[in-house]
């Protein structure tokens, strides 16, 4: 058959072709991601309900979905702590009470003894035997049977204003649609890779998990395993392979100033500093050199725990790109870490006679005005800051090197931006990425496949790993004691009040209402208090006291997350840290442990405690492994929660999964390298129809 005149691509057909969807459902399904045949065909269970066979009553066990049917021997109306309409049900096998807690008048009429039911619900424990409450239900005349279900019954991902019928009913109307034309999911896969999946071919794959046989094997499904699913996760983690490394070979074809080493003034600054760097830390230093000494932008990406000394790794790139006449750009997250950044370079530089500028959202007017003229006439050859360093009145004479600290949120569409903002006469900057969040290999790999890698293993010398303690916060008042012991001893605390989801006035309040309790348990402090609301001069000043000495405790939101570095600080209290990731936590923690003093964190729970949340809490109070702590987290709480791209929306895989799918990384990275050698349009129509408009501008 010649594929080349197939039929129009299903990707090509908007919802709207099908029945019963107009303009506001169409609106409604792209909250779903939804906006062609394709996206809806691809939009797939949950999981399923077995709707194909009658069980017998007698061999019901609580938590079953199930469909039954017997005989009514019982009807009637209990009134207890709420009336309810009780109807016994029998089948031979055993009888079961269906309950309803809302019913008609003229529906009670239908519910008489000796009507037989079919039903589909949820087996509970009733007081007396099992029952199903609300089950959805249909009478049945045994002189005319009613066919059970032919297939099992998907259970979409849904939303607002789209009923999970109305989806079932579409995917009914798109499977036929796909049935007329299977050339509509065209296979783009050539026959090489294709022998992987032997079982079935796209078109297949899609309608069986749709509508899956009576004797699928459901447990595969719901563990994502089954070969179909396998099917599609591997085309779609081929899809992004492809494209990020589409967008790498893009990359190499653009040029970046090469950067020679000025050793003289490398050498000053290393033997200005009070401490020798790592193996690790010279090691990622010589990676950096190297990149920076080609014509190609570097593009790497900086892994090291909190406290593994990045900072000064990254003064080392930064001045071979201003010894060698650049400019360079170092952003931060926050004022407060731009802030700390600005006294370690301006420690560091302004000896080397290095003009160090300042640029966050907070400078305004005339100021503003004059370090924006400094930095576009190439009189500032650091410009430390926040994002505001790139808005669009902001420009370099000539910027060679952009530093993203803390930033691992960043996209890879949000550093592309960058890039082009520094791009001038076809000359890219080069970037350096530096993050505290260990990213999981495998992840690594999925999300980040455009940037090299460089890891700072271990910490400086002398370091002392921060010992913790989970405890109940029925045992406050210990650990307030514990608090004022510490602080007696001239040591100084961080008490970190959580309370995520709900908006940042009721965090701050929450802060506020502790840090006041916690001054009048603790007369004899110096207590202060950082939130997001705090207006940024109060801020500044209390960071400030804290890093002098002069406040002993301090109360904070999660703001002191990054950066903040205060060695005397060897005591932190985390208010019902089950509310955390562990990495998040495990950041928080390494606040303390920066001096020579041995350093506590105490995860202060509210009771009770999931038993997830136990584990959870007891891999933080084990180890202190960064890299493991991002696995675990990774593995119990997802992709999504740990890159944050929740928020972000990017790498938003529909079906694959990079921890659960990584036993076929390595196949799918050397697939894409195929495609995109010997089939660019496959290659090209894959990234298409897996990331569409978000990757539109990248041509592969
Ligand atoms: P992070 O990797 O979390 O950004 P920093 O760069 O803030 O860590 O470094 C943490 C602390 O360690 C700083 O006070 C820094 O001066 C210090 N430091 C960095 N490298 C070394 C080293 N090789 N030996 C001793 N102390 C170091
Ligand atoms: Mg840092």
């Amino acid at each position: 058959m010649n594929k080349e005149s197939s039929s129009t691509s299903l990707a090509e057909q908007p919802v709207t072709v099908l029945k019963g969807v107009g303009v506001r459902s169409a609106e409604k399904l792209a909250r779903l991601g939804i906006g062609s045949l394709q996206d809806l065909l691809f939009h797939l269970p949950l999981r399923y309900q077995d709707r194909t066979r009658i069980q017998p009553i007698g061999s019901l066990r609580r938590g079953d979905q199930v469909v039954i049917e017997g005989e009514i021997d019982l009807a009637e109306i209990k009134f207890g702590r709420r009336r309810s309409l009780m109807v016994h049900l029998s089948d031979g096998t055993g009888g079961l009470f269906l309950r309803f807690f809302y019913f008609s008048n003229a529906q009670r009429q239908t519910l008489n003894r000796g009507v037989r039911l079919r039903c589909f619900g949820e087996v509970r424990n009733g007081p007396n035997s099992l029952e199903m409450v609300h089950p959805e239900y249909q009478h049945i005349d045994p002189d005319q049977p009613v066919a059970v279900e032919t297939s099992l019954t998907p259970i979409y991902p849904t939303t607002e204003g789209v009923h999970q019928l109305t989806l079932r009913g579409l995917m009914q109307q798109a499977l036929q649609w796909l049935q007329q034309q299977p050339d509509g999911l065209r296979e783009w896969l050539p026959q090489s890779l294709l022998a992987r999946f032997p079982q079935m071919n796209l078109a297949q794959a899609v309608s069986y998990l749709h509508a899956p046989p009576p004797d699928a094997d459901q447990q595969r499904l719901l563990a994502g395993i089954h070969p179909a699913q396998q099917r599609l996760s591997y085309e779609e983690l081929l899809a992004h392979q492809i494209s990020l490394r589409s967008m790498r070979a893009h990359h190499q074809r653009i040029r970046a100033t090469p950067f020679v080493i000025d050793n003289k003034l490398k050498q000053a600054l290393i033997s200005a500093l009070p401490f020798e760097l790592t193996v690790a830390q010279s090691r990622v230093v010589a990676e950096i050199e190297q990149d920076l000494a080609r014509s190609l932008p570097m593009q790497r990406l900086v892994q090291g725990d909190v406290g593994s000394g990045k900072t000064v790794v990254s003064a080392m790139a930064v001045l071979q790109a201003i010894g060698a006449g650049s400019q360079v750009a170092l952003m931060a997250p926050t004022e407060l870490l731009a802030e700390q950044h600005l006294r370690s370079f301006s420690q560091w530089l302004l000896p080397l006679g290095i003009e160090i500028g300042w640029l966050t959202g907070r400078l305004k007017g005339r100021p503003r005005e004059a370090v924006i003229e400094r930095i576009a006439a190439g009189e500032i050859q650091l410009a430390v800051g926040t994002h505001a360093l790139f808005q669009q009145d902001v420009v370099f004479s000539d910027l060679g090197l952009v530093v993203i600290d803390e930033q691992h949120r960043f996209g890879v569409h949000q550093r592309l931006a960058l890039r082009e903002k520094g791009n001038r006469q076809g000359h890219t900057p080069h970037q350096l990425i530096m993050t505290a969040t260990p990213i999981p290999r495998t992840l690594a790999m999925t999300a980040y496949a455009d940037l090299d890698l460089s890891i700072i293993d271990g910490l400086p010398p002398g370091r002392k790993p921060v010992t913790t303690a989970v405890i109940s916060d029925r045992r406050r008042d210990e650990v307030v004691e514990r608090v004022r012991a510490a602080c007696a001893q001239g040591r100084q605390a961080y008490w970190v009040c959580t309370l995520i989801e709900e908006s940042e006035a009721l965090q701050c309040q929450a802060a506020e209402e502790t840090a006041r309790l916690l001054a009048e348990a603790l007369p004899d402090l110096d207590v202060a208090l950082v939130h997001g609301r705090v207006r940024q001069e109060a801020k500044e000043h209390v960071m400030r006291d804290f890093q002098s000495g002069a406040v002993d405790l301090l109360v904070a939101t999660t703001v002191i997350e990054v950066g903040m570095d205060v060695p005397n600080a060897s005591l932190m209290i985390i208010e019902n840290p089950e509310r955390l990731g562990l990495a998040q936590l495990h950041q928080l923690r390494g606040r303390v442990g920066r001096g020579s003093e041995e350093s506590h964190c105490v995860l202060m729970y509210h009771s009770p405690l999931s038993a997830n949340a136990k584990e959870r809490l007891a891999i933080l109070r084990e180890t202190s492994d960064g890299f493991m702590i991002a696995q675990k987290d990774l593995e119990m709480r997802g992709p999504g929660e740990v890159l944050g791209t929740r928020q972000t929306g990017e790498m938003q895989l529909r079906i694959a999964d990079p921890v659960r799918d990584q036993g076929m990384l390595d196949e799918v990275r050397e697939a894409a390298e195929m495609l995109l050698r010997d089939d660019p349009q496959a290659a090209s129509q894959l990234v298409q129809r897996w990331l569409g408009e978000r990757v539109a501008y990248v041509k592969v």
